[in-house]
């Protein structure tokens, strides 16, 4: 591990590794508060580097053409990350503070996501139409061009990875950006690409923040498409600074979801259920189920059992195979969170238990349960993303559905109920780009992920994550040439 950390203040362009000229910046460890390593940034011209040679790359070689090629070697790399997969999930979790099971679980999914873009893009064929007057189209699919990948700090590497593989598997070149504060595994992650003859400029690694490198990646008129995932405040810039220039742009944003839990389920799963929902990864999760609308029949017995397992859920070091929490990102984002449950506090809510700092090394807290609260407060209507949730009972459906989708977000949605045939009808009504029906939080690698309303815009993830990697061309044939009978000379 300390060698690892010994390389990271690198940046990979055009196939070397080079020294950032940009800012300096010292990682530390959430769950311990130390020394990680010091990253150098990229400066802008590094960047710029990055993108010509993304730009030359996509011109002067076969990559974007080579269906065979690309296959070849994303199965190299993803074979390679199948044998380092310990060491990822070890720097993920060092980076993070999130629980080492949970890390591993998105090391694996990263790796099935980046095998099932290659299974995708070995079968992918242009469709073929007859048409009436005896003409033959094709519609081809064809890569993007050079694209900036901007991802966030909750899940680095899965996140990456979901913007990573489809890019690639389309046959596109891209400047890729971690978030300043985790790039550890992108690091290695690209240390390992390294080994598997990806052709120079295909793949190039730039670090750095949102100022400076991140404008730069956007902005640039030699990148064709940006896929941003990260706040909607900062995807509102994102997607202005890309209209100057008519760029593709897919958008994976914040939300606020709801878990509707209805009275026909047992109070029990639903309180277990609600806690993997709201806290998974601390809570700070975009699709966290932060909001709980909980049938009143079953409203004080499900806030007792959720009272009764939060009180032993175990928080604290992310190595120890028990650990069900883990530790929060940074001490301005758990400031942060500390600064909205005094928000609750002062417009009204009821902090019912939790939202207390643990006495020891390391940045952690307990989940914050908010009770009597109303749909306006801002603690029910703006993504705070770490781990506080608010109750809310209702009597009927359609109330239910109100407070569900009474917010400017639309990312995911839960529903617990044992009837199926009001958990159909229910999803329908909702709005949100991704429901579950009595279970929550898994991200299938063969359907699509991403947001309604101010949630976002695009979709990762199944074909039509690849598809936000390709563009669409029409080529109709006529057999030979022949007078249209159109005019009358
Ligand atoms: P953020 O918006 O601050 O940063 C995200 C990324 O954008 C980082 O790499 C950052 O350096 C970069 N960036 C910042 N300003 C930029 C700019 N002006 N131009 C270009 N790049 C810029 O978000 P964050 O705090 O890292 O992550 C948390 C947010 O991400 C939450 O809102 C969460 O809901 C969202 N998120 C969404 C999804 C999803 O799939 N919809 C998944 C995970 C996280």
């Amino acid at each position: 591990m300390k060698k690892l950390l010994e390389k990271c203040d690198q940046l990979y362009i055009n196939g070397h590794w080079l020294k950032g000229e940009g800012e300096k910046r010292v990682l530390s460890n959430p769950a311990n508060e130390e020394f990680l390593t010091e990253i150098h940034e990229a400066s802008v011209e590094q960047v710029e580097l990055a993108i010509q040679a993304a730009f030359d790359a996509f011109r002067t070689n076969d990559w974007a053409i080579n269906k065979g090629k690309r296959i070849e070697t994303l199965k190299r790399i993803a074979q390679r990350l199948e044998d380092a997969k310990d060491d990822l999930t070890k720097l993920e979790v060092i980076n993070t503070g999130k629980p080492y099971n949970e890390a591993k679980l998105d090391i694996d999914d990263s790796i099935a996501c980046l095998r099932y873009y290659v299974d995708l893009i070995v079968e992918k064929q242009p469709r073929r139409i007859k048409m009436e007057d005896g003409s033959v189209s094709k519609v081809h699919k064809e890569p993007i061009g050079v694209c900036s990948l901007i991802v966030p700090w909750n899940f680095p590497f899965l996140l990456g990875m979901w913007k990573i593989a489809p890019a690639l598997a389309a046959g596109n070149t891209i400047v890729f950006k971690p978030s300043e504060i985790t790039p550890l595994s992108s690091i290695l992650f690209t240390e390992l690409l390294d080994q598997c003859d990806v052709p120079d400029g295909v793949f190039n690694l730039v670090l750095g923040a949102g100022k400076g490198p991140g404008e730069a990646l956007v902005t640039s008129d030699k990148v064709d498409k940006v896929s941003f995932t990260g706040g909607s405040e900062t995807g509102r810039k994102v997607i202005e600074l890309c209209a100057q220039s008519f760029k593709r742009v897919s958008l994976e944003l914040g939300g606020k979801s709801p878990f509707l839990i209805f009275d026909d389920v047992d109070a029990d799963l639903a309180a277990e259920l609600a806690i993997y929902g709201a806290f998974l990864n601390q809570g700070e999760v975009c699709v966290a189920s932060s909001r709980l609308l909980v049938h009143e029949n079953l409203y004080e017995t499900f806030l007792g059992k959720l009272n009764e397992k939060l009180q032993k859920l175990r928080i604290g070091d992310p190595f120890d195979q028990n650990t069900e929490m883990g530790a929060i990102i940074s001490k301005e984002h758990l400031a942060k969170i500390e600064r909205y449950i005094s928000i609750g506090k002062e417009e009204g809510a009821t902090l019912l238990f939790g939202g207390e700092r643990l006495n020891r090394k390391g940045l952690f807290i307990t989940p914050a349960v908010f009770t009597n609260v109303k749909q306006n407060m801002r603690i029910v209507q703006e993504e705070i993303f770490g781990p506080v949730v608010t109750v809310q009972s209702f009597r009927t459906e359609k109330e239910a559905i109100e407070l569900a989708n009474d917010t400017k977000f639309g990312l995911a949605a839960g529903i617990l109920s044992g009837n199926q045939e009001r958990a159909q009808k229910i999803a329908g009504e909702l709005k949100a780009g991704t429901i579950w029906i009595n279970s929550y939080h898994t991200p299938y690698v063969e359907a699509p992920w991403g947001g309604y309303k101010q949630s976002g815009i695009g979709r990762e993830l199944g074909p039509e994550g690849l598809d936000g990697f390709l563009e669409t061309k029409h080529v109709n044939t006529q057999k030979s040439v022949e007078s249209l009978g159109w005019y009358k000379f």
